[in-house]
């Protein structure tokens, strides 16, 4: 056999394309081309590959050897290749049965030694393999765990090119790692919402946020407990499905976080970049290896921007087009890479620059001017799309002696499911996934509040309380507490707590 074919996978962004890895041996002076690959990677590719070889105890042959990854075309990172690579040589070689290679699918990075070292992205490979009626996989043993995420394939693991050989040779693959996934808890709650002393408004808007998926602002002084409210908001949001779950682990797989034990991320994720982060970070991208950035870690989980207005004018606008469509597009030589990036956005911001404008406001420093100034670098299109709005006061002394332990974390997600349940079938009919999605039409007439529910809207409205998108944003909150009450459509309670939470930070920060 003087050639031999096998396959992997390229990704752009999370969708992967097969790659044929063929390699031809034919008579001449001895080289070595490798074609398909971008520059950068080429040569190192090739150094690991034959070192790789020789390490394995295996000969290098001594032809004319040309490895061509196709479609050229489809952007690819080096290092993933090879395996296929050296495993292809070989079987061109003689070296190794060249059966079934057709029908495998492999990735992994070689060390000069000959280890197989983990790499990114293997769980989206996998998805796009099997998609294409690949059902073999061989991958790093560290990546075994991820790989086996996907139903229907057989995944093969292995340390060693040299292991690799020797099970094509026909010796038994090593012991796989243990795949855990049954094992793993259903939800891990390091921090629970009863570590939060009082702040009952701004609880309350956490979980009307989380039944609704309603984007939340908290405006309140240093310490008054907004990071850890939002920090514990994965811990009241529903447990993500299997499919979801799937999703958010690929995107986590690319960009190298997954654990190889425990690969499958079910609770939502939290993150929460730094005002100082670059716009690659945020929103993703990097120039030879495009990474998903916060927003899509944060896909079907919370995204949070403590000092919102810190944060650059670009990096605010950046969001606007996830926080519409639900995915960012990456920009890359090769092409586009898209990024799921629907998540739960939290801002915070203190109410002035130094921090202090709470009460009365005696200890502030800053002028009015330097106040308005600094939050409406959040004003507009922005905070537009985020429906609640709290201020959260600074915690008080009574509730601090009060030392009454919050509501456990587990006791407010029933709630939310709960309420998540009662609205599933209602906005299935609008293709809406929760009550954030509510279109304004619907909440003109199927989808009103009750009558003196709108009254409460309308007059609000007329004396110039509320703009004609916050009515909006009103009554669809209003349907998140209506959904945590069990009523059957908002009553003017429910809509008159929504109109607060709409508004509660609103002196502070302009017309809602
Ligand atoms: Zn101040």
């Amino acid at each position: 056999m003087t050639l031999a074919i096998t396959h992997s996978i390229a990704l752009l962004g999370i969708e992967g394309s097969v790659v044929d890895v063929e390699a031809d041996l034919a008579d001449g002076l001895p080289a070595f081309y490798l074609l398909g690959l971008p520059d950068a990677a080429l040569g190192e590719s090739r150094d690991r590959v034959r070192a790789a070889i020789l390490n394995s105890g295996e000969s290098w042959p001594s032809r004319r050897i040309t490895v061509a990854l196709s479609p050229a075309s489809l952007p690819k990172r080096g290092s993933s290749y090879d395996v296929a690579v050296a495993v292809a040589i070989l079987a061109a070689d003689a070296k190794m049965p060249a059966k079934d290679l057709g029908s495998m699918m492999m990735m992994g990075e070689l060390a000069l030694d000959g280890r197989m070292k983990e790499v990114r992205g293997v769980l989206p490979a996998v998805l796009a393999a099997a998609r294409a009626g690949i059902r073999r996989i061989i991958v790093p043993i560290a990546n075994v765990a991820e790989a086996r995420l996907v139903p229907d394939v057989e995944v093969v693991g292995f340390r060693s090119l040299g292991e690799l050989i020797s099970w094509f040779r026909g010796v038994e693959p090593p012991d796989q790692l243990p795949v855990q996934e049954e094992l793993i808890p259903a939800v891990v709650p390091t921090l629970d919402l009863s570590d939060v002393v009082g702040q009952h408004e701004a609880k309350r808007a956490a979980e009307i946020a989380a039944v609704g998926e309603h984007h939340l602002f908290m405006v309140g002084t240093p310490g008054s407990g907004k990071t850890m409210i939002a920090e514990r908001m994965p811990s009241i949001m529903p447990i993500l499905d299997r499919e979801c779950a799937i999703e958010v682990s690929a995107i986590h797989s690319i960009a190298g976080l997954l654990s190889e034990h425990a690969p499958l991320l079910l609770t939502p994720p939290f993150v929460a970049p730094h005002h100082t982060a670059s716009r690659s970070a945020i929103v993703g991208g990097g120039s030879a290896h495009p990474r998903p950035g916060a927003v899509s870690l944060a896909h079907r989980g919370v995204l949070f921007m403590d000092e919102a207005p810190e944060f650059t004018r670009g990096i605010l606008d950046a969001l606007r087009q996830p926080l519409e469509s639900g995915f960012v597009s990456v920009a890359r030589t090769a092409g586009t890479a898209r990024y799921p990036a629907r998540f739960l956005l939290i801002l915070a911001a203190n109410p002035c620059p130094c921090g202090r404008f709470a009460g009365d406001g005696r200890s502030c420093t800053c002028t009015s001017l330097m106040v308005r100034r600094y939050l409406s670098r959040l004003s507009g299109p922005l905070l537009d799309r985020v429906d609640l709005q709290v201020y959260v006061e600074p915690v008080s002394r009574m509730d601090l002696m009060g030392n009454l332990a919050g509501e456990a974390s587990s006791a407010v997600r029933d709630r939310v499911m709960a309420a998540r349940a009662r609205s599933y079938r209602r906005l299935e009919k609008g293709g809406w996934r929760t009550n954030s999605q509510i279109s304004a039409n619907a909440l003109r007439s199927e989808f009103a509040a009750d009558s003196s529910g709108m009254s409460l809207v309308h007059r609000a409205l007329d004396d110039h309380r509320l703009t004609a998108r916050g009515l909006h944003k009103v009554l669809r909150l209003a349907w998140s507490v209506a959904d945590l009450e069990g009523h059957q459509r908002p009553t003017i309670d429910d809509v008159a707590q929504a109109y607060a939470l709409r508004t509660g930070a609103q002196r502070l920060v302009g017309a809602a």
